[in-house]
Protein backbone atom coordinates (compact mmCIF):
# COMPACT_ATOMS: atom_id res chain seq x y z
CA UNK A 1 0.00 0.00 0.00
CA UNK A 2 1.67 2.98 -0.91
CA UNK A 3 0.60 6.62 0.58
CA UNK A 4 -2.67 8.18 -0.28
CA UNK A 5 -4.12 5.00 -2.19
CA UNK A 6 -6.27 3.01 -0.31
CA UNK A 7 -6.36 -1.03 0.38
CA UNK A 8 -8.10 -1.57 -3.56
CA UNK A 9 -5.86 0.60 -5.07
CA UNK A 10 -8.59 3.49 -5.11
CA UNK A 11 -6.88 7.33 -5.16
CA UNK A 12 -8.02 8.36 -1.46
CA UNK A 13 -8.68 12.17 -1.19
CA UNK A 14 -6.86 12.08 1.93
CA UNK A 15 -3.96 10.08 3.90
CA UNK A 16 -5.86 7.22 5.28
CA UNK A 17 -5.39 7.78 8.61
CA UNK A 18 -6.89 10.76 7.86
CA UNK A 19 -9.64 9.45 6.26
CA UNK A 20 -10.36 6.71 9.23
CA UNK A 21 -10.24 9.95 11.80
CA UNK A 22 -12.35 12.12 10.05
CA UNK A 23 -15.28 9.04 9.86
CA UNK A 24 -14.66 8.13 13.93
CA UNK A 25 -15.23 12.18 14.29
CA UNK A 26 -18.26 12.14 12.14
CA UNK A 27 -19.34 8.56 14.06
CA UNK A 28 -18.98 10.45 17.58
CA UNK A 29 -20.65 13.60 16.81
CA UNK A 30 -23.53 11.77 15.26
CA UNK A 31 -23.75 9.37 18.48
CA UNK A 32 -26.20 12.38 19.59
CA UNK A 33 -29.39 13.99 18.60
CA UNK A 34 -32.17 16.03 20.22
CA UNK A 35 -34.26 12.13 20.72
CA UNK A 36 -31.44 9.87 20.67
CA UNK A 37 -27.82 9.00 22.94
CA UNK A 38 -26.05 6.28 21.03
CA UNK A 39 -23.36 6.45 23.97
CA UNK A 40 -25.65 5.90 27.22
CA UNK A 41 -23.30 4.07 29.17
CA UNK A 42 -19.63 2.31 29.14
CA UNK A 43 -20.37 -0.43 27.45
CA UNK A 44 -21.77 1.31 24.42
CA UNK A 45 -18.52 3.18 24.46
CA UNK A 46 -17.06 0.05 24.71
CA UNK A 47 -18.41 -0.21 21.37
CA UNK A 48 -17.83 2.40 19.87
CA UNK A 49 -14.11 2.20 20.49
CA UNK A 50 -13.67 -1.16 19.51
CA UNK A 51 -16.02 -0.78 16.31
CA UNK A 52 -13.40 2.47 15.10
CA UNK A 53 -9.83 1.04 15.99
CA UNK A 54 -9.46 3.14 19.44
CA UNK A 55 -6.65 1.86 20.79
CA UNK A 56 -4.24 2.92 23.72
CA UNK A 57 -5.41 3.17 28.00
CA UNK A 58 -9.00 3.21 29.37
CA UNK A 59 -10.68 3.95 32.43
CA UNK A 60 -14.41 2.48 31.52
CA UNK A 61 -15.95 4.42 34.01
CA UNK A 62 -18.07 7.55 33.89
CA UNK A 63 -15.95 10.09 33.92
CA UNK A 64 -14.51 8.95 30.83
CA UNK A 65 -18.09 8.31 29.07
CA UNK A 66 -19.35 12.08 29.88
CA UNK A 67 -15.14 13.46 28.76
CA UNK A 68 -15.94 12.03 25.74
CA UNK A 69 -19.76 12.96 25.28
CA UNK A 70 -18.55 16.46 26.05
CA UNK A 71 -16.09 16.38 23.10
CA UNK A 72 -19.02 16.00 21.00
CA UNK A 73 -20.38 19.38 20.66
CA UNK A 74 -16.32 20.85 20.20
CA UNK A 75 -15.55 18.10 17.35
CA UNK A 76 -19.46 19.21 15.79
CA UNK A 77 -17.68 23.11 15.30
CA UNK A 78 -15.37 21.63 12.55
CA UNK A 79 -18.10 20.72 10.28
CA UNK A 80 -20.36 23.93 10.99
CA UNK A 81 -17.62 27.25 11.13
CA UNK A 82 -15.60 28.62 8.95
CA UNK A 83 -12.29 28.33 8.01
CA UNK A 84 -10.57 30.87 10.16
CA UNK A 85 -12.83 29.47 13.23
CA UNK A 86 -11.84 25.88 12.27
CA UNK A 87 -7.87 26.33 12.50
CA UNK A 88 -8.35 28.45 15.68
CA UNK A 89 -10.27 25.80 17.26
CA UNK A 90 -8.04 22.62 15.81
CA UNK A 91 -5.00 24.40 17.17
CA UNK A 92 -6.48 25.07 20.66
CA UNK A 93 -7.44 21.38 21.01
CA UNK A 94 -4.08 20.74 19.85
CA UNK A 95 -2.60 23.43 22.25
CA UNK A 96 -5.01 22.21 25.43
CA UNK A 97 -3.74 18.25 24.24
CA UNK A 98 -0.29 19.15 24.59
CA UNK A 99 0.37 17.39 21.31
CA UNK A 100 3.47 15.98 19.98
CA UNK A 101 3.19 14.19 16.29
CA UNK A 102 4.83 10.86 16.11
CA UNK A 103 5.00 8.12 13.48
CA UNK A 104 4.02 5.16 14.65
CA UNK A 105 2.61 1.69 13.44
CA UNK A 106 0.84 -0.49 15.52
CA UNK A 107 -1.80 -2.86 15.17
CA UNK A 108 -1.58 -4.28 11.72
CA UNK A 109 -1.75 -0.45 10.96
CA UNK A 110 1.58 0.70 8.82
CA UNK A 111 3.07 4.62 9.75
CA UNK A 112 0.60 7.23 10.61
CA UNK A 113 0.15 9.94 13.05
CA UNK A 114 -0.64 9.35 16.86
CA UNK A 115 -0.23 13.34 18.33
CA UNK A 116 -0.72 12.25 22.05
CA UNK A 117 0.79 9.01 23.98
CA UNK A 118 -1.19 6.00 24.86
CA UNK A 119 -1.88 6.76 28.46
CA UNK A 120 -3.63 10.16 27.30
CA UNK A 121 -7.12 10.34 28.58
CA UNK A 122 -9.59 8.60 25.82
CA UNK A 123 -10.87 11.95 25.17
CA UNK A 124 -7.97 13.90 24.61
CA UNK A 125 -7.13 11.07 22.03
CA UNK A 126 -9.88 10.99 20.33
CA UNK A 127 -10.05 14.78 20.20
CA UNK A 128 -6.29 15.29 19.19
CA UNK A 129 -6.91 12.23 16.22
CA UNK A 130 -9.81 15.04 14.86
CA UNK A 131 -7.73 17.63 15.19
CA UNK A 132 -4.76 16.29 13.55
CA UNK A 133 -7.44 15.33 10.49
CA UNK A 134 -8.70 18.65 10.45
CA UNK A 135 -5.28 20.16 9.81
CA UNK A 136 -5.21 17.84 6.83
CA UNK A 137 -8.18 18.97 5.38
CA UNK A 138 -7.26 22.26 5.94
CA UNK A 139 -4.11 22.42 4.42
CA UNK A 140 -5.48 20.70 1.51
CA UNK A 141 -7.96 23.14 1.26
CA UNK A 142 -11.37 20.67 1.44
CA UNK A 143 -13.20 22.06 4.03
CA UNK A 144 -16.01 22.18 2.01
CA UNK A 145 -16.39 18.18 2.08
CA UNK A 146 -17.27 18.56 6.10
CA UNK A 147 -20.59 19.64 5.81
CA UNK A 148 -24.25 18.91 7.43
CA UNK A 149 -26.51 16.41 6.15
CA UNK A 150 -29.10 17.87 3.52
CA UNK A 151 -32.12 15.93 4.58
CA UNK A 152 -34.69 17.98 6.00
CA UNK A 153 -34.29 17.83 9.98
CA UNK A 154 -30.91 15.44 10.05
CA UNK A 155 -28.35 17.20 11.41
CA UNK A 156 -26.05 15.07 10.96
CA UNK A 157 -22.42 15.99 9.94
CA UNK A 158 -21.33 13.94 6.74
CA UNK A 159 -17.59 13.68 5.58
CA UNK A 160 -17.52 13.60 1.99
CA UNK A 161 -14.91 11.62 0.36
CA UNK A 162 -16.26 11.47 -3.08
CA UNK A 163 -14.50 11.94 -6.45
CA UNK A 164 -17.45 14.15 -7.63
CA UNK A 165 -18.11 16.26 -3.59
CA UNK A 166 -21.66 14.32 -4.52
CA UNK A 167 -22.42 13.43 -1.11
CA UNK A 168 -25.07 14.96 0.60
CA UNK A 169 -26.57 12.68 3.08
CA UNK A 170 -25.32 11.52 6.07
CA UNK A 171 -24.73 7.48 6.56
CA UNK A 172 -28.19 6.93 8.76
CA UNK A 173 -30.23 6.27 6.25
CA UNK A 174 -31.30 9.42 4.82
CA UNK A 175 -30.24 8.88 1.39
CA UNK A 176 -32.95 6.12 1.50
CA UNK A 177 -35.17 8.36 3.01
CA UNK A 178 -35.04 11.38 0.38
CA UNK A 179 -34.94 8.25 -2.56
CA UNK A 180 -38.53 7.21 -1.15
CA UNK A 181 -39.76 10.93 -0.57
CA UNK A 182 -38.50 11.90 -4.12
CA UNK A 183 -40.33 8.37 -5.20
CA UNK A 184 -43.41 9.25 -3.35
CA UNK A 185 -43.98 13.13 -4.69
CA UNK A 186 -43.21 11.28 -8.16
CA UNK A 187 -46.30 9.44 -7.14
CA UNK A 188 -48.28 12.25 -6.14
CA UNK A 189 -47.93 13.93 -9.43
CA UNK A 190 -48.91 11.61 -11.91
CA UNK A 191 -52.18 10.98 -9.85
ZN1 LIG B 1 -2.72 4.41 15.71
ZN1 LIG C 1 -28.93 12.56 7.65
Amino acid sequence: MTLGTGPSGVKLIFAHDTEVALAAAAALVNSVDADTEQLPDVAALDDFVRRWGFTGNRDRDEAELRAVRRLRPMLRQFWELDDEQVVESANALLREASALPQLVKHDGWDYHLHATPPDAPLATRMAVEAAMAVVDVVRSKELSRLRICTHPGCGNVVVDLSKNRSKRFCDAGCGNKAAAAAYRARKAEKS
